[in-house]
């Protein structure tokens, strides 16, 4: 067995892990006060730290303020136990001061910056199990011993951030823990799962974890594959089956699907009642990292356009367990990264170094890898929730940087009869965008340049399209139209994103021939 000892500064993490090191006979690793990333000593401890089940300690670290990089928390807590020593902050204070009388001369300021810290990255410690550290040393190192002898609950979880917008778990073979803390915590009388018939296996799991645990009746409801579940005739039937089963304003659906799955009961679950609880359970690359945050719920109007009719509804809880897309095809996944590149320029540079350094190159299997995989759907999902809070209802044009690469996107699906996976027109998207913002000086050329390597190394928008520029811009037109006229580009400036509605239609051809001809320009 190894434990991660995470906490704030003062919690005693370095003591408690040296002690406990000598009295279990493991090795003591302190990364207390580690900047992020000191790279040479977590990959060390990476290559080493091969899943070890066994009883007995083989290694403890101890870390407290490297943990608010996910992909350092990622390959930290991958196959180790994590252990959270939970102190108060004025019992934090009290011990920081006693440590380093001086800092009285600072005192407002250590207040402040701890107190700073624990806000920002409370959300963080809660991905382990909590530990009252308050008492004495040995009081603490008794708790611990007694968590060391019960099993260790399965799964890697990395992230249990309990903010505004719902709570976000994210990890590794997550999926029975987070059902239960989430079903816990809502007072219901039943659940709903709705799914399609593709993902039924997954959706009977989840229903059987949520009845084992909670002892709840659960019903399982499918809707239909694809764009028919924004069917208005479908949410009816969908709607209507809520009803006979009697579901509450408390009891909760949740949705184990891919992306438009998602979309469909995050309508039906904003409406029925006006508004009861939902969870998403994403099983594919794209409902990770994208479509499982921000609460838009979307439905169809057929032979007028899609997601005409919507609701904003935030989840109560989003279960993002990368276990959960293990089957998805590998060119789902690939096409999924495209949104990650649009989250990386929308202004997550780490996320962007991080999509540079794929593949590894060392036979390791597939790329990404859970640990980077993990990295990319944190990034990915806190800069969408960022975005969505700040602009909830979508008015103030902040989340209109989530459209970056999409205004050519919608038209080239439609314009190729949705043959397109929506990752892969987002990448034609981007390239045209880009090409947009160089062309009326809006983006740097390093920037144009750094996303088309990118582009190409990932292997999105290479092929050229079969559809005419005038075609893709017939369905632009009718885009436009619905927005009032005004066609409306997300751009990448140096200062992040920037909206233009001027651009001219010269440009926009040109960009649009420049993108459907892939890489072969
Ligand atoms: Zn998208």
């Amino acid at each position: 067995m190894e434990i991660v000892l995470v906490g704030a500064p003062g919690s005693g993490g370095r003591v408690v892990g040296q002690l406990l090191a000598e009295r279990h006979g493991g090795q003591f690793v302190d990364l207390s006060g580690t900047p992020d990333r000191s790279a040479d000593r977590l990959s060390g401890l990476r290559r080493a730290g091969e899943p070890d089940t066994g009883p007995a300690l083989r290694r403890i670290i101890a870390a407290d303020r490297v943990l608010a990089d996910p992909g350092v928390r990622a390959r930290l807590y991958r196959s180790r136990r994590v252990i959270w020593l939970d102190v108060p902050v004025d019992r934090l204070l009290e011990r920081l001061r006693a440590a380093s009388p001086r800092s009285r001369e600072i005192d407002g300021g250590v207040d402040l910056r701890l107190a700073d810290h624990l806000a920002d990255f409370t959300p963080y410690y809660f991905a382990g199990s909590r530990v009252d550290a308050t008492g004495s040393i040995a009081e603490t190192i008794a708790t611990i011993e007694s968590l060391m002898a019960k099993p260790a609950e399965s799964g890697t979880l990395i992230l249990r951030a309990d903010i505004h917008g719902g709570l976000l778990e994210l990890g590794e073979g997550i999926l029975a823990r987070s059902l239960d803390h989430v079903v816990g915590r809502l007072s219901a009388r039943r659940c709903v799962v709705v799914t399609t018939a593709r993902h039924r296996v997954r959706a009977d799991g989840v229903a059987s974890e949520v009845r084992d645990r909670s002892g709840l009746p659960v019903d399982v409801l499918e809707l239909p594959e694809g764009e028919p579940a924004k069917r208005l005739v479908e949410q009816e039937r969908l709607l209507q089956s809520l009803a006979r089963l009697r579901l509450e304003r408390g009891d909760p659906l949740i949705a184990v699907g891919d992306d438009v799955l998602l979309e469909a009961v995050t309508f039906a679950a904003a409406v029925y009642l006006r508004g009861v609880p939902f969870v998403t359970v994403p099983v594919t690359t794209l409902g990770l990292i994208d479509t499982s945050i921000g609460g838009k719920g979307g439905v169809d109007l057929p032979g007028v356009g899609r997601n005409l009719l919507g609701a904003i509804h935030q989840p109560v809880a989003s279960i993002l367990d990368i276990d959960m897309a293990r089957d998805e095809p590998v060119e789902e996944r690939h096409a999924a990264l495209a949104e990650a590149i649009k989250y990386g320029l929308i202004g997550d540079d780490a996320l962007l170094a991080l999509l540079e350094t794929s593949p590894p190159g060392d036979g390791q299997g597939p790329w990404p890898g859970p640990s980077e995989l993990l990295e990319i759907v944190e990034r990915c999902a806190l800069a969408k929730r960022r975005l969505v809070l700040a602009d909830e209802r979508d008015t103030t044009g902040v989340r209109m940087a989530l459209n970056l690469g999409h205004t050519l996107s919608h038209a080239l699906e439609a314009a190729t009869g949705y043959r397109l996976r929506h990752g892969e027109a987002v990448a034609y998207g981007l390239r045209a965008a880009l090409w947009i913002g160089h062309a009326i000086g809006v983006t740097p050329a390093p920037i144009e340049n750094r996303a088309e390597r990118l582009l190409r190394r990932l292997e999105l928008a290479t092929a050229p399209l079969d559809v005419s520029v005038d075609d893709v811009l017939t369905y632009v037109d009718l885009d436009k139209k619905r927005l009032g006229g005004r066609l409306r580009w997300v751009l990448v400036g140096i200062e992040g994103v920037t909206v233009r509605d001027d651009v001219p239609e010269t440009t926009v051809r040109a960009a649009v021939a420049r993108a459907l001809a892939g890489t072969a320009t």
